[in-house]
């Protein structure tokens, strides 16, 4: 049985395989530079109050332009920082990038605009990374209310010891916490009973094929209700179309994100989008 699981193993490892396995570890080894070169920048979302059309709040998107291959999806490289654990020294990085940004924007466009920033499981580990957060917020001058944590629920379910302190503290120091990619992972909906959750994001699998009388627009329904009883807004992913917007709005859902209303986009972009809009 060992000799015929040896072959098969053998077997399965195909040419492509190799291929891929060949560009993770050197996508690896780049990655280890890229923080250092700078090649590594946020794009900005804007998440739009379905309400009023207010956009007081942005979502910061990681970015890789690799010199030889060009942009690499987060796609591509976060497992692979996640796997490495290099994701640790990045999401700092990201953190800091993000404060900056934030701290730029409250002057500029108003006084009380919120970033979120991706947080990985891995991120959770040996108490966090290097930096603490709630620190440098602190000698920025910032209140934590500037930035919001998006977790998923994979970071509940295992629970690893620390976690849940990790996450108290930051609440403590006002920093919101949301659940990403609400209702694709094993959602037990226990956690939901032990950790103070700020915001839900509704994942895109379910908005993209919203109409009216779907079962996915009875899903969203109930999940919006479900926060709301529960004190946390909801947010939409990966709002496509009007049609979309307007059946979210309509289901009481507070905030979408999409490319109905921009893709993730520079600083600068973003400021000219922004100016650009109707005054909500
Ligand atoms: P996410 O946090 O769920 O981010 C939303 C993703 O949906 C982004 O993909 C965004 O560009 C995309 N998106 C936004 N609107 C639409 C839409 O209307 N249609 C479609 N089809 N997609 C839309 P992106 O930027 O490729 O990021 C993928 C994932 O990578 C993120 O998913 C997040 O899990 C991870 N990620 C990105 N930046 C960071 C980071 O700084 N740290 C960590 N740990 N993870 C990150
Ligand atoms: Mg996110
Ligand atoms: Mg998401
Ligand atoms: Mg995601």
């Amino acid at each position: 049985v060992a000799k015929d699981a040896g072959r098969n193993r053998v077997s399965h490892f195909t040419p492509e395989l190799q291929q891929a396995a060949v560009t993770r570890s050197r996508l690896a080894k780049d990655l280890r530079a890229a923080l250092a070169e700078g090649q590594l920048h946020l794009a900005y979302q804007p998440i739009v109050a379905l309400g009023s059309g207010a956009v007081h709040k942005a979502e910061a998107l990681l970015r890789w332009r690799h010199p030889v291959r060009g942009p690499v999806p987060p796609g591509d490289f976060i497992p692979i920082a996640e796997s490495t654990g290099l994701i640790v020294d990045i999401g700092d990085w990201v953190f800091r990038e993000a404060v900056r940004q934030v701290q730029a924007w409250r002057a500029r466009l108003c006084p009380d605009f919120q970033l979120s920033v991706n947080k990985s499981p891995v991120q959770f580990v040996n108490g966090g990374g290097r930096h603490d957060w709630i620190a440098l917020l602190r000698q920025a001058g910032l209140p934590g209310q500037c930035v919001v944590l998006e977790i998923t629920e994979s970071l509940l379910l295992d629970a690893a010891s620390g976690v849940s302190e990790q996450l108290l503290a930051l609440r403590d120091a006002g920093i919101g916490v949301s659940l990403d990619d609400f209702g694709t992972g094993y959602s037990s909906m226990a956690y939901l009973q032990h950790y103070d959750i700020d915001h839900l994001k509704i994942d895109q699998r379910f908005v993209r094929h919203l109409g009216p009388g779907s079962k996915e627009l009875a899903l969203c329904k109930a999940i919006i209700v479900m926060a709301h009883e529960l004190g946390m807004t909801v947010i939409a992913e990966g709002v496509e179309t009007a049609a979309q917007r307007d059946l979210l709005a309509a289901a009481g859902c507070d905030y979408g994100q999409g490319y109905l209303f921009a893709r993730p986009m520079a600083p600068a972009d973003f400021e000219a989008w922004l100016a650009a809009r109707p005054p909500a």
